[in-house]
């Protein structure tokens, strides 16, 4: 456990630094909260490794993921958030209603919070076999967006069958030679709009029932072994990028046991709120929200939860006031 030292108390903690971080930023800094942030080990989110983003309302011409969130953070600092780079590695959460919680960042230093924002995101996730873990960063990839252009013209299998991985085979088809799509199923999981992107797409290879066998390559990818899960037939192909889209993992090992989830580890809020079952802990983003998952609904509820915490904070302040 990390030596507590140096405790600096705050009113605001803002756990994470994608549009719902940055967007609690805004709202807790406008309200005089003074939030500090920690910006975790992807200062940005998920939307610094996407290129383009066409959906997120006011932005006519689109604009780029990092520079989006470049002009986020500028905007919750012109307010007066801290942001800062460091990584929240442990939590002690108070139980009780005005009680002051506790984050150790990178296993080093205290904080203590009046309010916390938690707003860490999700990480995509992987198959887990040895010659995949092997060759990452060597061609295996979970982001087509971000790397996806390395593979100009070249020959790249995608495992998944949901949206994502339907947009991401259909962003490749258009950037590479030829995109053989494996799904593990004898159906696909992404809506009917996606799975039609996907068959009517020409390069796109699609094998159901397949999953990877193999990963082959020393160094970097040079082919794929796959086997088909209903008869046991092992083919190989030779490619030379391999995208990963089976998922994503909600990043909340650090408040097991403290905070209430569901069975896939997303944080659990109370009704319409951004409410934790923890007094003054509030979730937004990614981390509560396994359906929508925008860039739009994450701002939504950073903007939410930045409310509760100020409302919070206001009752509690009052009640002191009474018993004073
Ligand atoms: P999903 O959980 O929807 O899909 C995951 C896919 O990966 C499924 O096909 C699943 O197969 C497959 N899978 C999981 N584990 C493995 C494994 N070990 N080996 C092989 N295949 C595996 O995740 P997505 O990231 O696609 O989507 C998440 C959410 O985001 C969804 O709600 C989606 O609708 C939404 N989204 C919407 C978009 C849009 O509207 N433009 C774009 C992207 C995402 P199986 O079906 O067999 O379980």
């Amino acid at each position: 456990m990390a030596e507590e030292n140096k405790i600096e108390r705050i009113k605001c903690l803002i756990i994470g630094s994608g549009p719902a971080g940055y967007t609690a930023a805004i709202y807790a800094a406008r309200a005089d909260l003074k939030p500090i942030m920690y910006t975790g080990m992807e200062p940005g989110g998920q939307l610094t490794t996407t290129t383009e983003v066409d959906n997120f309302p006011g932005y006519p011409e689109g604009i780029d993921g990092p520079t989006m969130m470049v002009q986020l953070q500028q905007q919750a600092e012109r307010f007066g958030t801290q942001v800062r780079i460091g990584m929240v590695t442990e939590v002690q959460f108070s139980k009780e209603v005005g009680g002051v919680h506790k984050a150790c960042i990178d296993n080093k230093t205290w904080v203590e919070a009046e309010s916390v924002v938690i707003s860490t995101g999700a990480t995509a996730k992987y198959l887990g076999l040895p010659s995949e873990q092997k060759l990452r960063g060597g061609g295996v990839s979970a982001c087509a967006v971000c790397d996806g252009f390395f593979y100009k013209g070249q020959d790249v299998a995608i495992v998944g069958g949901g949206d994502t991985a339907a947009e991401e085979a259909t962003y490749l088809a258009n950037i590479c030679n030829k995109v053989t799509m494996l799904v593990r199923k004898d159906e696909m999981r992404a809506s009917k709009a996606m799975q039609h992107r996907v068959t009517s797409t020409k390069n796109i290879d699609l094998r159901y029932n397949t999953v990877v066998d193999e990963v082959l390559g020393e160094q970097v990818v040079d082919g794929l072994r796959m086997i088909n899960n209903e008869t046991g037939e092992k083919e190989d192909i030779a490619i030379t990028g391999l995208f990963i889209a089976i998922g994503h993992k909600p990043n909340t090992d650090i408040f097991k046991g403290q905070l209430d989830m569901d069975d896939t580890g997303y944080l659990i809020t109370q009704g319409k709120s951004t409410k934790t079952n923890i007094p003054g802990v509030f979730a937004s983003g990614d981390v509560q929200d396994k359906e929508y998952r925008q860039a739009v609904t994450a701002a939504g509820t950073g903007c939410m939860a930045a409310l509760d915490a100020e409302r919070y904070l206001a009752t509690i302040e009052s009640e002191e006031e009474v018993t004073a």
